[in-house]
């Protein structure tokens, strides 16, 4: 609902207007005089005033200045009703930023036109802001480099962008692309023994060796540190594939010279295919990593292609999974919480829950490796409603200890957005945990939003009408079309912690983070920087304005007793 405040001292005139707009479906606000009115105005941030000149004490030049002045009414439209109607006054007004002038006696329509005619403009400009705040953080994003420094091969964010218009349509399915995985078999060890420097002469040797291989219609990528992946467009039998692989072992196999030292190398190799195994590059790498893991455990220097069944082969996800579907009946989970700290306030605001797995032999297993196997194997539906509960009740505990207005957030995994019963089981959570929805924020990545676009903002909406958070995680690290940004509602944006790392020293990071910031108050976004761990990091984020922080440097997650101590402390 549209917000107007209306600053008139002579009460006829005043309720007389909001009386008008009441019946016009606005949201009127008086106020009677100017200091009531700036109140007011810093206190309901509304989207119009309509404010008397001609008042006793503050008169509305002075609230026109002192709103003006604030960050938060600063462009708030304003339109000065006056019965003078000398032409020094209409220059004063506009001097100081007012938008419109009415002269006393108009008439409701004239009133209203005024009224309509400005929140247009007022929109138009609020989109123009946001399309270009959008516009800069994706020229950034892209401008972002593809290339590995070393090898001069492009580098995974390359592949993610580009791999799509490099392949051939996903429904097409005469057509199969290899795609394979290559890790350097114990290469920890050469950098171990003969040092980084020596290392990456290694690398680049490995890396011109497999392009001589390729031709060129192939694309090799550096993926990160010693895994490679190639992509075989000239090819398209599995028969070639492995033939293929073989010749890159065979290649690598023969010895290295280099400053002086003979060194020999062996690789392993994964291999599946686009799209009949998967027409995601996520996928795609975790299907030939898993294969390339099979290939290791074959002793190295060989290669494996993907089958559902690797897991099976691979000995160890196969235990994990085993004793992953136990995990939840014998309280091997627990929720750990880290705090998110208002840089404006110095309050701890909210928390994150974050999941851990005790397991009884391994130790804590974390949640990067466990969460894609419940994920892979369904279980993450029972896991996941287990951790929006647990959050819930422990959040409310919080509450009812004095922290009344404590939030807490759940990351979302995307096969939770496909599971139809997702809302009923958050309004169950919420009734049975006697939650208040505004305190719960719902983790998405990014990655959610572009692959099912309509579905999602179906989903948004309900949960919008729940009175639930939403908000993007590891915001900036997947798509660089941004156009989904003003398309779905949402609350908060976290920036990803690779943009944190060393920002203050670091022109790059620095340069985006700044752009996602402003981006984000353009939007009407929250924004937490995740990851901070340093004193540096947070006092370049309080210099731009960051919201929130989340990181090491204030707090690490902690077991719910620790984070009871941390909230009573403060
Ligand atoms: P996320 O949601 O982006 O969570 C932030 C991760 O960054 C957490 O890792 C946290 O411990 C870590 N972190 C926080 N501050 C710092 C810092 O200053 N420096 C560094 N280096 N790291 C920091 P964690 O707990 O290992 O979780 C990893 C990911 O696993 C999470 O990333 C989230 O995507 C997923 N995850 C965790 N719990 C759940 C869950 O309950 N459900 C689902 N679906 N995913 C979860
Ligand atoms: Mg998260
Ligand atoms: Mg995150």
């Amino acid at each position: 609902m549209i917000t107007i405040l209306v600053i008139e001292d002579e009460r006829a005139v005043r309720e007389n207007i909001i009386e008008l707009l009441n019946i016009e479906g606005f949201d009127p606000i008086g106020a009677e005089n100017g200091d009531i009115g700036v109140r007011l105005a810093l206190e309901h941030v509304p989207d119009l005033i309509v404010c008397d000149v001609m008042m006793p004490k503050v008169d509305g030049y002075g609230v026109l200045k002192a709103l003006r002045s604030q960050p938060m009414t600063a462009t708030i439209p304003f339109i000065f009703l006056t019965a003078k109607a000398a032409k020094e006054d209409w220059r004063q007004a506009m001097k100081l930023g007012a938008d419109d002038y009415l002269t006393k006696p108009f008439s409701r329509a004239e009133l209203l036109d005024a009224i309509a005619t400005r929140l247009e403009k007022q929109a138009a400009q609020r989109e123009h802001y946001q399309t270009t705040a959008i516009n800069q953080v994706a020229t950034t994003l892209n401008s972002l480099d593809c290339y590995d420094s070393l090898t001069k091969l492009p580098n995974r964010r390359w592949l993610r962008e580009q791999l799509h218009h490099s392949l051939p349509p996903a429904d097409n399915n005469q057509q199969v692309v290899p795609f394979l995985c290559l890790g350097l078999d114990r290469f920890n060890r050469i950098n171990d023994n003969m040092g980084f420097a020596f290392g990456d002469l290694v690398l680049c040797s490995v890396a011109e060796r497999i392009k001589n291989c390729v031709i060129e219609n192939d694309i090799v990528v550096r993926l990160n540190n010693d895994q490679f992946a190639i992509i075989l467009r000239s090819i398209n039998q599995k028969k070639d594939a492995a033939n293929f692989a073989q010749l890159i072992l065979d290649v690598l196999a023969k010895p290295f010279n280099l400053n002086g030292y003979e060194i020999f190398i062996t690789a392993s190799i994964g291999i599946s295919f686009y799209p009949s195994d998967s027409d995601d590059i996520d996928n795609l790498i975790k299907q030939t990593s898993a294969a390339i893991h099979d290939a290791k455990r074959k002793g190295g220097n060989n290669y494996q292609f993907y089958t559902k069944e690797i897991n099976i082969v691979i000995s160890e996800p196969l235990a994990l999974e085993n004793d992953l579907r136990y995990a939840l009946e014998r309280e091997q989970l627990n929720l750990y919480y880290q705090p998110q700290l208002d840089l404006r306030t110095e309050q701890i605001v909210g928390v994150e829950a974050l999941i851990r797995w005790h397991h009884p032999k391994r130790g804590m297993v974390s949640p990067g490796i466990f969460i894609p196997l419940a994920e892979e194997i369904g279980l993450i539906i029972p896991i996941g409603e287990w951790v929006l509960r647990t959050a819930c009740a422990q959040a409310k505990a919080w509450q009812v200890a004095g922290h009344t207005s404590l939030k807490v957030s759940v990351n979302l995994s995307v096969y939770q957005l496909n599971d139809p019963n997702l809302i009923k089981k958050i309004c169950d959570v919420l009734n049975q945990t006697d939650f208040q929805p505004n305190c719960l924020e719902l983790e998405l990545t990014e990655s959610i939003l572009v692959q099912n676009p309509e579905a999602v903002s179906a989903i948004f909406l309900k949960l919008k009408e729940l009175g639930v958070k939403i908000s993007i995680d590891d915001f900036g690290t997947g798509y660089s079309s941004l156009g989904y940004l003003q398309q779905f509602t949402f609350d908060t944006l976290k920036i990803d912690q690779c943009f944190i790392r060393g920002l203050h020293k670091n022109d790059t990071n620095a340069a985006i983070t700044k752009a996602l910031i402003q981006m984000a108050k353009s939007l009407n976004l929250e924004v937490i920087s995740e990851g901070v761990e340093t004193e540096a990091e947070e006092a370049f984020l309080r210099q731009h304005q960051c919201d929130i922080i989340q990181g090491y440097w204030f707090s690490r997650p902690l077991p719910v007793e620790e984070l009871s101590k941390l909230l009573k402390k403060l």
